[in-house]
């Protein structure tokens, strides 16, 4: 194809969907690209056993359509992967989105040039628009370790976040599962149920609480759609952008008593869900504080885990909630089935993979099918894989060398009319995501339509703006115990990758700040 748009989006999960709507709310010309065969990114993707969610169905989901929001009906607590895919397949016929999606296409090339971007996609198409929007997602691009041998595994491998259409089946077979984050803490108890024999490969050992998931209970349901604008609005108040039911405490550890800080954790180990980080105001602030978590959680997976041994391996040690925490069904109770096996692979990682199975510590294990889950290259991996290159053919690898650069993570100095929904420098991965890509979204056509309404055609970050706001999301950071660990919210996953803390915590405080910034004139950005 060749054609001219004012705006191209490039991905079809929730952002790019809400963006098509937005844009076609103002009129714009618009086509996404999409590079699955089918709409909802994440969950177009993550198909593996026992996927779905960990904030709560009721909220994530958009808010933009009273109406949507009053029919569509969760099931579940935590809605399941099929559910939410389910989901974002109804919003693309309601709104009928599809028309202007091309599937199975990948953007490749992206150069701006004169006031336009010239987009070149897999399928040889060519087109060119006016503004250029990247919702193509923080977890998106997956990551596959480079183990020695890895080719010559006889058996299937499996990436979770690249899970085959088609269900395996895992009956009867030796199943070694690479990995013990949140894919993994979700899809081990499923796959241990149906597999002869589950060896799980554990390189650090993971926090995860119960979701205590269950049937959304219709007078709950109910109670929320009576005024479900005002639950959002709720929401959108709490420093993660979701869980006004069980808000965050404000009062810190050192302020209660022994038995008051053991009451509160009793109280959100019970709740279920990420509500466990909330149970001191200052639990991801203070090293006393978080230790006391920390030790909590340890004690409950002693309680739960009979082996001593294998309780003690599953017991992580570095602060609670500085990686992602994971939430689970039934992850530390799986530990006791006499067909999963743990293996430490803490000291020296895995010798090698061989045709028959993998080599570790020295041994050999047989296995007939691997399951990677280990993860993403976040928040830039997606981008820095397409040639994206600015004013003066400047290109966003070296703009981006020694970390990602935004203003507001919304947009990048030397890259004119490019947008990024939730970039790195914004909350993105610290919040309920939907709500931030909708407020990128609305951001977003509110900026194009001022741009419109005065007769200006382009938009571009100032280099000191950007350079105040780098600096400002590294400051909000440093002041918490965020970058203490060698988390993916750090790059600290993918060897070589320049070690920044990428998003910001404090939702509310940066929709104050990006409002502000719109209501002075775009301040930060310069427009001709
Ligand atoms: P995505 O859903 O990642 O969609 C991006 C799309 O862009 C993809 O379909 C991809 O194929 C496409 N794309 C990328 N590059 C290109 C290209 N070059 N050309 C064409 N297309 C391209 N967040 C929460 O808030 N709560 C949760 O409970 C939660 N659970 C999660 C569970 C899993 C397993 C994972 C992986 C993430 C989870 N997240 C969760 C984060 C989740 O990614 C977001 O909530 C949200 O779905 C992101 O939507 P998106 O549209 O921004 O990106
Ligand atoms: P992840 O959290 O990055 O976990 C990857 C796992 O693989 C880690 O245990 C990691 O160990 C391990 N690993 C990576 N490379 C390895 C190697 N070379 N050798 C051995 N082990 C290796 O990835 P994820 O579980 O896919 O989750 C990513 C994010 O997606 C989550 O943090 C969350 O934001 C989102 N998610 C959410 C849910 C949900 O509950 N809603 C579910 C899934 C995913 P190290 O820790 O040692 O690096």
């Amino acid at each position: 194809m060749k054609a001219r748009f004012e705006l191209v989006i490039v991905g079809a999960g929730f952002a790019g969907l809400y963006m098509l709507h937005r844009a076609r709310q103002l009129g714009l010309g618009a086509c996404v690209f999409e590079a699955g065969s089918g709409v909802g990114g994440t969950w177009y993707w993550n198909r593996y056993p026992g996927a779905r969610c960990d904030v709560e169905s009721m909220e994530y989901s958009y808010q933009f359509d009273e109406a949507l929001q009053q029919e569509w009906r969760w099931s579940e607590r935590f809605a399941t992967q099929p559910e939410i895919l389910r989901y974002a397949n109804h919003v693309a016929d309601r709104f009928d989105l599809r028309k202007d999606i091309r599937f199975e296409t990948r953007v490749i090339a992206a150069t701006y040039d004169d006031g336009r971007w010239a987009v070149r996609t897999d399928k040889g198409d060519e087109v060119s628009a006016q503004f250029l929007v990247m919702a193509t997602g923080c977890l998106s691009s997956t990551n596959r370790p480079d183990i020695k041998g890895i080719d010559t595994f006889a058996g299937p491998i499996f990436h979770t976040g690249e899970w085959p259409h088609e269900e395996p089946d895992f009956t009867g077979k030796r199943v070694g599962v690479i990995g013990t984050g949140s894919s993994a803490i979700q899809s081990i108890p499923l796959i241990a149920q149906q597999a002869r024999q589950l060896v799980v490969y554990q390189r650090t050992a993971n926090y995860t609480v119960p979701a205590r998931n269950a049937p959304l209970d219709p007078e709950f349901v109910a109670r929320i759609k009576a005024d479900y604008p005002a639950f959002r609005a709720r929401n959108s108040l709490q420093i993660n952008a979701f869980g006004s039911n069980m808000p965050r405490s404000s009062i810190p550890a050192r302020e209660l008593g022994p038995a008051e800080r053991r009451a509160a954790l009793e109280a959100r180990w019970e709740y279920g869900g990420l509500f466990f980080l909330g149970a001191f105001g200052d639990l991801l602030l203070d090293q006393a504080a978080n230790d006391e978590a920390a030790e909590f959680v340890r004690e409950k997976i002693r309680g739960v885990v009979k082996d001593r041994e294998v309780a003690r391996l599953l017991s992580p040690g570095q602060i609670i909630g500085c990686k992602r925490l994971c939430v689970d069904s039934g992850y530390y109770a799986t530990f006791n089935r006499p067909n999963v096996r743990l293996v430490d692979i803490s000291a020296s990682g895995i010798d090698e993979i061989t045709p028959q199975g993998m080599r570790v510590n020295g041994s050999s294990h047989e296995l007939d099918a691997l399951v990677f889950a280990t993860g993403f290259d976040a928040m830039t991996g997606t981008l820095l894989r397409i040639d994206i290159r600015g004013r003066g053919g400047k290109t966003l690898q070296d703009a981006w060398r020694a970390g990602p650069r935004t203003y507001l993570g919304l947009s990048v100095a030397g890259f004119p009319n490019l947008f990024l929904i939730t970039g790195p420098g914004s909350p993105s991965v610290l919040t309920n995501m939907i709500v931030s890509i909708e407020q990128h979204v609305n951001w977003i056509a509110e900026c194009i339509a001022h741009l419109r309404s005065r007769g200006r055609g382009t938009i571009e970050a100032l280099p000191s703006a950007q350079e105040a706001w780098v600096e400002h999301v590294n400051a909000v950071a440093g002041r918490t115990l965020y970058t203490q660990c060698s988390s993916w919210y750090l790059g600290a996953n993918i060897p070589g990758k320049s070690r920044v803390f990428m998003p910001l915590l404090g939702f509310p405080a940066y929709v104050e700040r990006c409002n502000e910034v719109a209501a002075k004139g775009y301040e930060g950005f310069q427009t001709s």
